[in-house]
């Protein structure tokens, strides 16, 4: 590891390892092992597990150009005791929220792209222009809790934010499949998104359909390059190989390592 942190983020390091290191776990792309776009542990053809592979066989580069996702959450567990990461992600957005599950996903959002500003254009090839997110079904507008992740995100221009809109046929959808239908941008945000490098955020991914729907409808109206942010990967004992896996994994979640695995990261305890 080289270059000297600033002490904020030594700060932010140790207070996040604190507060979620006992249950959230760094999700990776492991080459073998897990699958290179939503991180699950299963790997098909080409590092893709069969889910994110049917997807890529139907839309191509449609699809998001690269999704990030930060952490594992145990969605069911074979003692029947919610997961305090499972336990974190659904109080976080219940109604009332629970402050501290919110303050500590947009601590990991925050932290994971202020430490790495640097690395994560390098690797992507450009900088976010603009951001958005994945619109809920049920509050569809900017006060989700998930629109608070994405105020939270570092280096993207305030000018850049916009909203997505459901489809007026959202509701008739099949839930977990990609459609190019589910989503929409209004006109008046077109100029966020034509030739931009538009910013995707989402909190969980399951099968991903709603979260590569909205990279597909981002891409269709002109978007240069479509990056999601996803804070969690769900995983359940009961998917194969999933309980094995995250058995596995003992290191608290970690900042440091970087999102976008870039190889010269100065932070990434890995590198
Ligand atoms: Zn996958
Ligand atoms: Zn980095």
């Amino acid at each position: 590891m080289t270059g000297s942190p600033d002490p904020l983020f030594y700060a932010t390091r140790q207070e996040l390892v604190q507060r979620v290191g006992g249950f959230f776990r760094n999700a990776r792309h492991v080459v073998g092992r897990t699958c290179r776009v939503c991180r699950q542990p299963e790997t098909e053809t080409a590092g893709l597990c069969s889910r994110c592979l049917t997807h890529k066989s139907e839309f191509g580069a449609r699809l998001a150009d690269v999704a990030l996702i930060l952490t594992y959450v145990r969605g069911w567990s074979t003692t029947k005791r919610v997961d305090q990461s499972a336990h974190t992600m659904r109080a976080y957005k219940a109604t009332p929220p629970a402050q501290k599950c919110a303050q500590d996903l947009a601590y990991m959002v925050a932290a994971a792209s202020t430490i790495h500003e640097h690395c994560i254009p390098a690797v992507l090839g450009s900088r976010w222009e603009s951001i958005t997110f994945v619109p809920s079904a049920k509050t569809p507008g900017a006060s989700h809790p998930v629109a608070e992740l994405a105020r939270t995100v570092r280096g993207v221009p305030r000018s850049g934010r916009f909203l997505l809109s459901l489809a007026d046929n959202f509701h008739e959808l099949p839930d977990r499949a990609v459609r190019a239908d589910r989503f929409t941008v209004e006109d008046r945000y077109r100029d966020r998104v034509e030739g931009k490098h538009v910013l995707l955020v989402e909190d969980t991914w399951v099968t991903g359909s709603k979260a590569q729907s909205a990279a597909i409808t981002l891409h269709d109206a002109g978007a240069a390059k479509v990056t999601i942010l996803c804070v969690a990967r769900w995983c359940r004992d009961d998917w194969t190989g999933h309980k094995e896996f995250l058995d596995s994994l003992d290191t608290p979640y970690d900042a440091y390592v970087c999102p976008v695995a870039a190889p010269n990261c100065p932070y990434d305890p890995g590198q």
